[in-house]
């Protein structure tokens, strides 16, 4: 992976600064791809697209709307494996753009309350916004449910899921004509438990040499009642 800038962002409310990490390039070798269309890749760090100010609480997006002119360029070297060290070492380069704070931290992904807060509030301003933020709640379910910190009970019971679940596919529509649209338009139905609805959707692809292996997974899945999201076995 290949860093890029690292640049700063100002709280639109208090103009307290925080940094976000960009990259030049990188790759997707020794990713993990989910069900739910997260992907987990090393090489591929992602980076927050919008955050809470720690200071006066304020939810702003990471764009050019509230970035700091300067950026705090990355050190002329290649290649870092360790991706810890690559902010030590630009965190120790002072920018003017660092206003009166003397240390500027990395933006903080939002956490699940918040992200349903920041739905709340409406601070997207267009159909991409709302689709980022739907995708991050959705997946911030799915990580902690993962990681423990949530219960299937507990998740089953959460009507925020589903209406979650229900925007996405709203906003998705327009991608249903083509296959993989289809199939996680499937998924989509098979994560609110509606099993029937998705196995319907399933149906015409179970013997397309192309798609089957997946579909099988999810046609089993359904037919256990199961809602889980699993690990695609994509090359
Ligand atoms: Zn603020």
């Amino acid at each position: 992976m290949i860093p890029g800038p690292t640049y700063v962002y100002a709280c639109p409310d208090c103009q307290f600064r925080v940094s976000k990490r960009s990259i030049m390039s990188g790759n997707s070798f020794g990713a993990t791809r989910y069900s739910d269309l997260r992907i987990e890749a090393p090489m591929l760090p992602s980076y927050p697209r919008i955050t809470k100010c720690v200071r006066c609480d304020c939810t702003f997006w990471l764009d050019e709307t509230t970035k700091v002119e300067g950026a705090i360029m990355p050190q002329p070297v290649f290649f870092y494996i360790d991706v810890d060290h690559i902010q030590e070492v630009q965190d120790e380069k002072k920018n003017p753009a660092f206003g009166d704070q003397l240390a500027i931290d990395p933006a903080l992904e939002l956490d699940l309350e918040s992200i349903k807060d920041a739905l709340f509030m409406k601070v997207q301003r267009n159909e991409e916004d709302e689709l980022y933020l739907r995708y991050q709640l959705l997946w911030a379910y799915h990580k902690q449910l993962k990681d423990g910190t949530l219960t299937r009970e507990q998740l089953n019971e959460d009507l925020a899921h589903v209406q979650n679940i229900d925007a996405l596919l709203t906003l998705l529509e327009e991608d249903a004509d083509g296959e993989d649209g289809k199939l996680f338009h499937a998924e989509l139905h098979r994560f609110a438990g509606r099993f029937e609805r998705s196995l319907t959707m399933l149906a015409p692809y179970l013997n397309d040499p192309l798609w089957d292996p997946i579909v099988q997974k999810m046609r089993l899945r359904c037919e256990e009642g199961n809602r889980e999201v699993f690990v695609l076995d994509v090359p």
